[in-house]
């Protein structure tokens, strides 16, 4: 069902382990990985106008203007090849302006993926997540570390720890996520393309369970 055109969505709370799975995705089926997170933090590092824009957002647990990141989607969007996103779309409008972007481009969002997962999982992967300054990479101390402490596998560049990670933040933001961004599920359900996955084990286990359901015709 799926292929290198397909554009699915990886969709749940902070913490529910979108990045690490879009990445292993993105890999094993060719797709680009648009992370609208990654493209803010990047904005940022890099003290553009749009990442002083969505600094403050960001560092209180809340969402960033829609238009601004629907922007950042519309330039990673490719015509030829698909893509999984993760982070987005967190609103039912942005959820409708991914809609018309992929209209422009003649397709549709090919599925949603949801990744059940308790809170207190998220709190606990998420005191525990490292990133790397580089290339974005999550890492987690007691699930999933790097092979040098504090060092990317991928790329060598250093890990830190997110502001937003802090529990204060993480509370936050999953207030912000139930009341914003979980209406979105009811809007793909609607349309007939989500699939829910339970995302509380391993990485690879969760991997597996992803691409099964993406092999299921909807
Ligand atoms: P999200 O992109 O949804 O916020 P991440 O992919 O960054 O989530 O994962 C959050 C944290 O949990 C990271 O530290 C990551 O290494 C870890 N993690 C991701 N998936 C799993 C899993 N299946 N089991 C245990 N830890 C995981
Ligand atoms: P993430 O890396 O997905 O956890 O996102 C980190 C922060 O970036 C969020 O808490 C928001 O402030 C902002 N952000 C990322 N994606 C979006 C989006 N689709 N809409 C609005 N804000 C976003």
């Amino acid at each position: 069902m799926v292929d290198n055109t397909s554009v699915i969505v990886l969709f749940g709370p902070p913490g529910a382990g979108k990045g690490t799975q879009a990445e292993i995705l993105a890999r094993r089926l060719n797709l680009l990985h648009i992370s609208t997170g990654d493209l803010l933090r990047d904005e940022l590092a890099r003290g553009t106008e749009l990442g002083k824009l969505a600094k403050s957002y960001m560092e209180s647990g809340e969402l960033v203007p829609d238009e601004v990141v629907a922007r950042m989607v519309a330039a990673k969007l490719s015509k030829n090849r698909g893509a999984v996103l993760d982070g987005f779309p967190r609103t039912v409008n942005q959820a409708e302006i991914l809609q018309t972007l992929l209209a422009e481009r003649n397709v549709g969002v090919t599925a949603v993926v949801e990744m059940q997962v308790a809170d207190e999982t998220v709190v606990r992967r998420l005191s525990s997540r490292y990133i790397c300054s580089v290339c974005q990479t999550p890492y987690n101390l007691t699930t999933n570390p790097p092979k040098v402490e504090g060092v990317c596998d991928r790329c060598g560049g250093r890990l830190y720890q997110r502001e937003d990670d802090r529990p204060e933040t993480v509370m936050r933001r999953l207030r912000v996520y139930r009341e914003q961004t979980e209406p979105v599920v009811e809007y793909y359900r609607r349309k007939g393309v989500l699939v829910s996955v339970e995302a509380e084990g391993p990485v690879e286990e969760v991997t597996e369970k992803i691409l099964s359901v993406l092999s299921d015709p909807l």
